[in-house]
């Protein structure tokens, strides 16, 4: 199949709402990460998304939508949406609430509840709205890779497997969606996005975190978001986080590299802004500000990609606390080292 990237116009918005009716897959940007879309109604379409990325069928989708209306036929809405859409849509917060008997099993892959989202993206929207279809869509990656949040990321790995991918620059957030499930007594943050637990907090009360977030899944844990399940986000060469107080951070990082590249390891550090001229020698990837979480966010795929592009093996990364926006990062950099960690003072 040959596959086009075109810049969203008035055209290929055009061509985009034709093929998403005709039952294809089309990969749109919005601001969390580019989505790989189909018709939500059409089972058959939504397979599709799942052989696109070798993804395993018992991982559920992300239906968006550009207005409410549509949720009529998708989802029962209680009082916490309500006033999580009020507040939060449209921009990156994905909720899941019990599912209405006209939604394919393959898009909630058998679960009775399905995750709606109304993305702020001008193109999503633009897209939504001309086809008016409730689209199904996770990112656009292949399974297991970063998501994607530039229209080349997407080319790179889908080239020959989707006819269209519209082109909307690069994401915002630079993360997914914070997944927030409102089917328990108390609303639950499955995961961690750009929309934080104190801000939800402020609109619905207390709020939980699951627990897998910041660790692995444990021998017979049931994962509450079936993505969790998943060595996610993952470059291709092993990826350790260094742990400490901040010049022994850099210190360590220091000997760690020289260690791994004096024994013949393609090796690299992922560091703060502040921190690349102090490792200059040590293949410094830039992850953005230190006190400047978002930015973090922002380029974590892009740098994970890139570790590939660049054949890395082994790859030490610095790390941000785990709260607001860093509390994504963190869960998204812990599972792309699944969570192999280090702590600074046992290097140096
Ligand atoms: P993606 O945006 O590609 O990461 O995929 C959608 C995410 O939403 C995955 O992590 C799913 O596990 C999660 N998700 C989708 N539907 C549900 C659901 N009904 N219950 C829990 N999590 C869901
Ligand atoms: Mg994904």
């Amino acid at each position: 199949m040959n596959t086009q990237l075109l810049p969203a116009t008035e055209d290929s918005l055009a061509l985009a709402a034709r093929l998403l009716a005709d039952g294809q897959l089309v990969a749109f940007p919005t601001e969390t990460v580019y989505g790989l879309g189909a018709h939500a109604m059409d089972a058959q379409a939504v397979l599709g998304i799942f052989a696109a990325k070798g993804r395993p069928g018992d991982n559920p989708l992300i239906v968006h939508i550009h207005d409410r209306s549509q949720l009529e036929d998708i989802c029962e809405v209680n009082e916490n949406a309500l006033r999580l859409m009020d507040a939060f849509w449209p921009g990156p917060l994905t909720i899941i609430l019990p599912r209405k008997n006209a939604v394919p099993y393959a898009v909630t892959a058998n679960l009775e509840t399905v995750a709606v989202r109304m993305p702020s993206h001008p193109v999503a929207l633009a897209m939504l709205q001309r086809c008016g279809l409730p689209i199904a869509a996770p990112s656009a990656n292949r399974s297991g890779k970063p998501s994607p949040t530039t229209a080349q990321h997407v080319l790179a790995d889908m080239d020959g497997r989707i006819p269209l991918i519209l082109d909307g620059g690069e994401s915002d957030v630079g993360l997914e969606s914070t997944v927030l499930s409102l089917v328990s007594e108390r609303p639950c943050i499955l995961r961690p996005g750009g929309i934080t637990q104190s801000m939800l907090e402020a609109v619905v009360g207390p709020v939980d975190l699951a627990g897998s977030i910041l660790r692995p899944l444990e021998k017979g844990e049931k994962a509450l978001s079936p993505g969790m399940m998943y060595k996610h986000y993952s470059p291709d060469g092993q990826v350790t986080l260094i742990e400490g107080a901040e010049n022994d951070v850099v210190e360590a990082l220091r000997r760690l590299y020289a260690h791994a590249a004096g024994e013949g390891h393609r090796a690299c550090v992922m560091c703060f802004t502040e921190h690349v001229n102090a490792l200059a020698d040590c293949a410094p990837h830039d992850i953005g500000h230190r006190n400047d979480p978002a930015e973090v966010a922002h380029r974590l795929f892009d740098t994970l990609r890139r570790l590939d592009d660049e054949k890395m093996d082994v790859i030490f990364s610095e790390v941000v606390p785990p709260e607001g926006v860093g509390l994504a990062v963190m869960n998204r950099l812990g599972r792309a080292a699944a969570f192999r960690t280090v702590q600074a003072e046992n290097v140096i």
